[in-house]
């Protein structure tokens, strides 16, 4: 499919975000996600495969390193290493040589990853080089240097440029790896060797924090202009910058916005997304880093018969389930950015809650709720599929960390911190920036809508070679039941 710009992109209606009743196609368009993003600009069939299938395993290939966790681990680490030196707890500068620091920084990451079997070679591969490459930067950072992490940032209107100089506007939602205020850098992460990919995603998140309306930044942050930041990439060998002018960039976002919108909306760009991928991956020559290889040249098993009947049944039922996620967590993502902190909480999305001093210990701490919420977030925190989501900041810009609730009694609550390696909850600038408040929402089990498109698709791969064997096995019975020209026969008891 040839380059192309799509009219315009249609948001919800003040009307359908007040309260339409969510039924077949959205009337309006997707909210978004930087990771859709960057599948839609690896490949279109990335994309399909997203947001169709759920599949969302193009950038984690099934690698040895991916089963060790070490991308997750060296990610962690490096937040909790500058957070460390930030809060003063780590000083690299009491060792006077090289040796002696990159000493500290092993010792901190043996602690850090003392649970994980292969920490030593997750340091040596990933930790140690990136260490070696930032040594400079880690000396010269003080107690008290403003550096975050993990800041999700949402805009509607973010703005790029047409070829013909005009402009098109989209919406956006991401999370930043590190912002470092006081050294002016954006910095996205890879264990991989190569930026790729990755230099998009540090622009569009910088395109979107850039977007946010200046009243909804943090009082602290009246002085900072993040137009003037660096844009970098970091890999555990290099450091690479990314230029903010970037016009190959403005085009193919609006490339990226259109395919997300057809493969949404119209079946027929399913044909176009393969098409354009031949393009660009065949068989001869896959690309080696995409970790959905294995789906797209798999050569499928001649059991179950009745595959090909399947996957007509479960073809319409895909788009019904993006359809479906798009009422639920995208026209949240529209209400969460349109409209202010007290509409949210006039609309039961939101409550606004106060930590209470000197009761914050490690990732635990305790708050105060409004009366008039207290009652009913006690009432879910009892449920056990609950999930709530803790935000500093505000639903355009802030730290959201996933929590468990549990009510103390009255309007007092303690907050767990789920998966809290590596993050400094209470000791962070930014939470120290907007006072002591924060927000308290559910999350929405949207990804179990994604669960289901993902295990539905699973089963159309589902093979077997041999027939006898296929015989035996009743997933494939099932199937042939179902789709194929089997009978079911009642069984004797
Ligand atoms: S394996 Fe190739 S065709 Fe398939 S999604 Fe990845 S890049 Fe696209």
């Amino acid at each position: 499919m040839s380059p192309q710009i799509l009219p315009r992109w249609l948001r919800p209606t003040d009307r359908i975000l007040e309260g339409a009743y969510p039924s077949g196609k959205p009337p309006f368009d997707p909210f978004p996600t930087v990771t859709e993003m960057t599948n839609a600009y690896l490949c279109p069939r990335a994309i399909y495969h997203y947001l169709l299938h759920g599949e969302d395993g193009a950038f984690t290939p099934h690698t040895t390193a991916e089963g060790w966790k070490a991308g997750d681990t060296f990610h962690k680490f490096v937040d909790h290493l500058k957070t460390s030196i930030a809060q003063g707890s780590l000083n690299l500068g009491s060792q006077k040589d090289d040796t002696g620091k990159l000493y500290q920084i092993w010792s901190l990451f043996m602690d850090f990853a003392a649970n994980l079997d292969k920490r030593e070679i997750i340091w040596s591969e990933y930790v140690k080089p990136w260490a070696e490459n930032n040594l400079n930067d880690l000396v010269a950072m003080r107690p008290g240097h403003r550096t975050l992490f993990e800041i999700t940032v949402s805009s509607e209107h973010i703005g790029f440029a047409t070829e013909g100089g005009g402009n098109r506007t989209y919406p956006l939602t991401g999370r930043i790896d590190e912002i470092d205020i006081d050294n002016k850098k954006i910095i996205e992460r890879t264990i991989k060797q190569t930026a790729t990919c990755k230099d998009f995603q540090v622009w569009l998140l910088w395109k979107t924090l850039t977007a946010i309306p200046r009243d909804r930044y943090p009082e602290a942050w009246n002085d900072v202009d993040f137009s003037e930041f660096e844009l970098w990439v970091e890999t555990p060998q290099e450091n690479f910058p990314v230029t903010k002018v970037n016009p190959d960039f403005e085009r193919r976002a609006h490339d990226c916005y259109a395919w997300i919108h057809n493969l949404t909306f119209d079946p027929l760009a399913v044909w176009e997304a393969y098409t354009e991928s031949f393009r660009i991956c065949t068989l001869e020559n896959k690309n080696a880093d995409c970790g959905l290889s294995w789906m797209c040249f798999l050569h499928k098993q001649q059991f179950p018969l009745g595959r090909n009947e399947m996957r007509r049944k479960f073809k319409d039922m895909y788009r019904a389930l993006l359809w479906d996620k798009m009422w639920s967590a995208d026209l949240l993502q529209y209400k969460f950015v349109r409209r202010n902190e007290e509409e949210l909480e006039e609309w039961g999305l939101v409550c606004r809650g106060r930590v209470i001093p000197g009761t914050s210990n490690d990732n635990a701490f305790q708050v105060t709720l409004p009366s008039a919420q207290a009652n009913l977030i006690s009432a879910k925190a009892t449920d056990e599929s609950s999930n709530f989501l803790i935000v500093f900041g505000n639903m355009s810009i802030g730290q959201r960390l996933k929590a468990t609730l549990e009510n103390r009694g009255q309007d007092v609550f303690s907050i767990t911190i789920e998966d809290n390696d590596g993050f400094a909850i209470l000791g962070d600038p930014l939470i120290a920036t907007v006072g002591e408040d924060l927000l308290v929402f559910e999350e929405r089990p949207t990804y179990l809508i994604t669960g289901i498109q993902r295990n539905v698709h699973r089963l159309e791969y589902r093979g077997i070679k041999d027939e006898l064997r296929a015989k035996e096995d009743s997933k494939i019975q099932l199937i042939e039941g179902v789709f194929g020209r089997k009978r079911i026969k009642k069984a004797r008891s």
